[in-house]
């Protein structure tokens, strides 16, 4: 089987919630799982040091996405910095904390311009909730068709089947599994196949081994398995 790969991981430190490179990589051990992908916290002003650290101790380990807020000036840089000159290999928005609609094309169409200049793919908080509802991903997905959008929680709790609609409408849209339950995730699976389903955890907002473990559940099919939980986001990150 190719690398089992967790791609929805958060590192840093700020109130109520902390997790460092060394504490995931403990989780990715007992667990069994190669490789994730991680990004900072997004409340309140961050920056992408604590992961760049990070990453500079654990190469083989993580793989480390840039996250910026869209509404600062210099957002476009950022991402671009951290990716041609940090060795990044995708970004993550979280337009709920942020306050931003996810297909606003002043603000949002600038980062989306710079994935598809440099090819890397895009994981956007996903939970059906006010700026980041499905229809902004498949306005997102049409108006980018070239660059990899994740849905993350597919749209759970109130949106699971319009996700499913518009992933199967869309090439380049995936739904990524954190927190999302094991049913919806089968859904998923049986409607749109494995290639379109990838495997995410939200670390450390969850128990780590539980959320690997539901997925034994996605599928019987072993080799979907093995693309749910690493072969489709290495295949992304070209790894
Ligand atoms: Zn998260």
């Amino acid at each position: 089987m190719s690398m089992i790969i967790d791609a929805h991981n958060h590192l840093g430190d700020r109130p109520g919630a902390r997790q460092t490179g060394a504490e995931l990589v403990a989780k990715l051990d007992v667990a069994g799982v190669d490789k994730a992908v991680v990004f900072p916290f997004v409340e309140g002003n961050f920056t992408n040091d604590f992961v760049k650290n990070a990453f500079d101790e654990f190469p083989d380990r993580l793989i480390p996405f840039c996250a910026v807020n869209p509404w600062e000036a210099n957002a476009a840089e950022i991402v671009r910095h951290c990716i041609t000159d940090w060795g990044f290999k995708g970004l993550k928005l979280h337009p709920t904390i942020n306050g931003y609609h996810l297909a606003d094309p002043e603000l949002v169409d600038p980062l989306f311009r710079v994935a598809d200049e440099l090819g890397f793919p895009i994981i956007v908080h996903g939970a059906s909730d006010l700026f980041n509802s499905p229809p902004e991903f498949a306005l997102m997905a049409a108006r980018f068709p070239r660059v990899p959008l994740l849905m993350a929680h597919m749209g759970f709790f109130w949106a699971v089947e319009q996700a499913i609609d518009f992933a199967s409408q869309f090439d380049n849209l995936y739904l990524e599994t954190s927190r999302a339950p094991i049913f919806e995730i089968q859904t998923a699976v049986k409607r749109l196949g494995p290639e379109k389903v990838i495997w995410g955890t939200d670390s450390p907002f969850v128990d780590y081994e539980f959320e690997f473990q539901k997925m034994e559940r996605s599928t019987p099919d072993l080799g979907g398995y093995g693309s749910i939980v690493g072969g489709n986001i290495a295949r992304l990150l070209k790894l």
